[in-house]
C-alpha cells in the first residue's frame, strides 16, 4: 500500500515540526520541515549577498542560487540541513535569519528556486512535509491537510523557550514582533501565501499540549 503525502501548514510556533517529527516516526514516513529550507536560503544570503548597509542584495541571490546546495542528513532520526556540506542546523534559528526569512521567502525567484525539490520529494508518498502553502501549492493533492493555529501569546512562549533551550538569548517581546511580523508578510504576499487549504483540516492548538495535537491528527488519518 502507498504510503501517505500529508500537509501541515500554519502559523509560525503552532508546533509544525515538531508535531510532523513525532507523526513520521509514529506512521514510518519522512518529514521535511520547508521553513528549514527558506532559512538556509535566507542564512546563504546573510553570508554572501549583502548591500555595505548591511541589507539583502536580491540580485545577487538569485544569481547565486547555483552555488546553493541544501541537504537533510538523518542523524538518528534528526534531520539536520546542511549548506553546501556545513550544518547550519542551528545558524538558521537566529533571529538574525528569522527576522529577513519572510522577506527572502515572498521573492518569487526563490520559492521557485524551492519548488520543485520540494515536490520530488513527495512523489513516492510516504511524506509528511510541514509549511505555509505546502496544501495549497506544493501538495494540492495531499492525501491529508492540516492547518495549525493558536493564540499570538502561546506561540510567543513556546518559541521564546525553543530558542532558550537552543542557547539563543532573547527577550519575549521581541519574539512576538518577530512572529506577528512574519505571520503578516507570510500571508499577505503575492506568491502562494499562508493560507488554509479549502479541503484542509483546522486545529486551534492553543489549548492542547504537543502529544494531544498529534493524537487528534493521528485519529483524522486513521479514521479514513
Ligand atoms: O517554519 P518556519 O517558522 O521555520 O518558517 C520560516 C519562514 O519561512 C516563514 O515565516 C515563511 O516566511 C517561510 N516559509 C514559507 N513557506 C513555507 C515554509 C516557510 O514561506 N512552506
Amino acid at each position: 500500500m502507498k504510503k501517505p503525502v500529508i500537509a501541515i501548514d500554519g502559523y509560525s510556533s503552532t508546533g509544525k515540526s515538531s508535531i510532523s517529527k513525532v507523526i513520521a516516526q509514529k506512521l514510518g514516513l519522512i518529514h521535511l520541515d520547508t521553513g528549514a529550507l527558506y532559512r538556509g536560503v535566507t542564512w546563504f544570503a546573510l553570508q554572501n549577498c549583502l548591500y555595505e548597509d548591511g541589507s539583502i542584495n536580491l540580485g545577487q541571490l538569485f544569481s547565486s542560487f547555483d552555488q546553493i546546495e541544501l541537504e537533510f542528513k538523518n542523524d538518528n532520526g534528526e534531520l539536520i540541513l546542511f549548506l553546501n556540506h556545513i550544518d547550519i542546523s542551528k545558524a538558521i534559528r537566529t533571529n538574525e535569519v528569522s527576522d529577513n526569512v519572510s522577506f527572502v521567502a515572498k521573492q518569487k525567484e526563490v520559492r521557485d528556486f524551492l519548488l520543485q525539490s520540494q515536490r520530488t520529494l513527495a512523489q513516492k508518498g510516504g511524506i509528511i512535509m510541514d509549511g505555509r502553502d505546502i496544501g495549497t501549492v506544493v501538495l494540492p493533492n495531499a492525501d491529508f491537510k492540516f492547518f495549525l493555529t493558536a493564540s499570538i501569546d502561546e506561540r510567543t512562549k513556546r518559541r521564546y523557550h525553543e530558542l532558550l533551550s537552543l542557547g539563543i538569548n532573547t527577550e519575549e517581546e521581541q519574539v512576538k514582533k518577530n512572529l506577528l511580523e512574519r505571520d503578516k508578510i507570510d500571508s499577505e504576499r503575492e506568491i502562494a501565501p499562508l493560507r488554509q487549504a479549502e479541503d484542509a483540516t483546522v486545529i486551534d492548538n492553543t489549548n492542547l499540549t504537543k502529544d494531544e495535537t498529534i493524537n487528534s491528527i493521528l485519529s483524522h488519518i486513521q479514521k479514513i
